[in-house]
């Protein structure tokens, strides 16, 4: 639950931005219909936790010919789809490029403050009457008894992220963790800086994300796939920190090294992954008494479930409309 801080959890450990990576797809791109509702968000509803911010995404030198190098050439053509999406979209100037960085492009995006989002968002369901009810379910027929009327629901919407891999009734085999390890500090560079690649092997990557309202900024990271260890490593404790301020130099006082920092907290979360992307997908299943539970799932969002949750969430609420017409026609 929104509050709540645990490795079956994945939500509040997220930076989280509005950035560069594949666009999770399923027709349309899901990030086109989410970030008109985040830049929304973040303009008129501060309760909600959302800035923006500038974000500056580097391309090494030495990453020049390898598969992100090669990829980070896509967002220097003008008719990207990140150009068409995010506004101020520009490529930066040789002029303004840092030693050791062949090529830069700068947007403007959002930071969410998950510790002030994710509550928020609980808010906004109690505000229009939803019953939010805390419990575990083994099966995913069982969450269609859970409902508060005592009665089965109509619909369940199965959001269960990772779990869904071990999750009766639904036992998805591919899905898999990719471990992400963060140092959340105080320090405010008011900029969300990242680069292709680091020295420290392609498991590992760099970036800065500062949140909104007082929420630290978070340096990250890496993505270790299969990895399910909750506890930070404090060798890659070190190395977040080190190549964060080398990115970022604003981070820290002038002449400081990671001693400049002033740390909150090193955190780990699992990003959900899924083999084949993410999966929202209507389905019906069979109780233990045999009965039909119409299950709409929504999970397998790996490192973009911020960016992608609106879209995400428009086209389940499509499929569970789907389903009660049906239900209601037969
Ligand atoms: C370090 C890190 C950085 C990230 N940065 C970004 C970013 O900058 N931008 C971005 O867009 N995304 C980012 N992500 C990815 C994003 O956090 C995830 O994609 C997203 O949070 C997944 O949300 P979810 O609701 O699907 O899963 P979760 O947040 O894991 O939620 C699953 C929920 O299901 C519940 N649940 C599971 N099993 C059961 C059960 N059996 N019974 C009852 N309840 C159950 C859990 O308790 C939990 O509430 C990042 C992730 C990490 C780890």
């Amino acid at each position: 639950m929104p509050g709540d801080y645990d490795i079956g959890y994945a939500s509040p450990w997220a930076g989280a931005d509005f950035s560069m990576g594949p666009i999770t797809t399923k027709g349309k791109p899901l990030e086109l219909e989410t970030w008109p509702e985040l830049e929304r968000l973040a303009r008129d509803k501060p309760e909600a936790g959302i800035h923006f911010q500038e974000s500056i995404y580097y391309r090494r030198t030495k990453d020049l010919d390898n598969e992100k190098g090669r990829w980070f050439e896509g967002l220097l053509k003008e008719d990207n789809q990140f150009a068409k999406i995010l506004p101020n979209y520009r490529i930066l100037p040789e002029s303004q490029l840092p030693a050791d960085m062949d090529a830069a492009v700068s947007f403007t995006s959002v930071c969410i403050n998950t510790a002030l989002y994710l509550p928020w968002l609980a808010s906004q369901c109690l505000k229009v009457g939803v019953i939010i009810r805390r419990g575990i379910v083994s099966h995913i027929s069982e969450a269609a008894i859970f409902h508060h009327s005592g009665r089965p629901a109509d619909a369940v919407v199965n959001c269960t992220g990772l779990s869904s891999l071990k999750l009766g009734g639904v036992e998805d085999r591919t899905l898999y963790p990719a471990r992400g390890q963060i140092a959340l500090v105080r320090n405010e560079p008011g900029v969300i800086v990242s680069s292709t690649g680091t020295d420290d092997g392609p498991d590992e990557s760099t970036y800065v994300m500062d949140r909104a309202a007082g929420g630290g900024c978070v340096l990250g990271g890496c993505s270790l796939r299969d990895t399910w260890e909750s506890q930070p490593d404090p060798n890659l404790a070190i190395r977040i920190m080190k190549r964060a301020i080398e990115l970022c130099p604003s981070l820290v006082p002038p002449g400081k090294g990671i001693e400049g920092l002033s740390v909150i907290h090193h955190a780990v979360g699992l990003r959900p992954m899924r083999a084949g992307g993410v999966r929202i997908e209507k389905e019906s299943i069979r109780s233990s008494d045999d009965e039909p539970i119409t299950v709409v799932h929504n999970y397998g969002h790996g490192g973009a479930g911020y960016q992608s949750s609106y879209g995400a969430a428009k086209l389940a609420v499509t499929l569970v409309e789907e389903a009660l017409q049906d239900q209601a026609r037969s």
